[in-house]
């Protein structure tokens, strides 16, 4: 596998090789992460022990993770300052965004199963207590970012109250765009963003 830059360094049957290996190297090759994972995965349902395959297995979980979660920064900003310290936020973007987050932390969780079986055969393989290392970072980064957020949006009701200043109606914090500003009283007001930009214009 010179071409693709990647060896596959654990045991693996001339006949695994063939019917798993190579056909899903090939989608790798195109960067179709989740039909190389199909494939493996149909490998060890065959070959539940071998190594080569659990050990793509979790490869390709992380190349699918590692495309989800650099698709996000593509994703638009949740948060958005607006001048004059207000900020607005997107709920259903942010709702969104964690879903995603989940998802990604979900696929790694289940490469990182296959990991630790490695491990249990091979406790002193180096390129599978490396790549344990990768997943695990990645994991508590995106772990960290989505709690960070839950944290932001289940704590503004209780800090800003579940009323729009403007029109005094109930605000959803999950689904609508809200603004947070200081008041004169310095305690933090919330609005619906078209309340809000209807005041600014008047
Ligand atoms: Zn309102």
């Amino acid at each position: 596998m010179a071409e693709g830059g990647f060896d596959v360094p654990l045991k693996c049957s001339p006949e695994e090789y063939k019917h798993f290996v190579e056909p899903a190297m090939l989608e790798a090759q195109n960067s179709n992460f989740p039909s190389a994972l199909d494939i493996v995965e149909n490998g060890l349902n065959a070959h539940p022990a071998s190594e080569g395959l659990m050990f793509l297995k979790a490869y390709f979980g992380y190349k699918i993770a590692d495309t989800m979660s650099s698709e996000l920064s593509s994703f638009p900003k949740v948060i958005q300052p607006l001048g004059n310290g207000a900020l607005m936020v997107d709920g259903a973007m942010t709702s969104q965004l964690l879903g995603k987050f989940q998802e990604i932390v979900k696929i790694l969780s289940e490469a990182e199963e296959s990991i630790n079986e490695l491990l249990q055969v091979n406790p002193s393989s180096q390129e599978v207590v490396a790549f344990k290392g990768y997943i695990d970072s990645k994991k508590n980064q995106l772990g960290q970012e989505s709690e960070n957020m839950k944290a932001t949006i289940s704590n503004t009701p209780n800090i800003a109250g579940g009323f729009c200043v403007g029109c005094r109606k109930s605000i959803s914090y999950d689904t609508q765009k809200v603004v947070f500003r200081k008041s004169s009283g310095s305690q933090l007001e919330a609005w619906h963003l078209p309340c809000f930009q209807s005041k600014v214009k008047n």
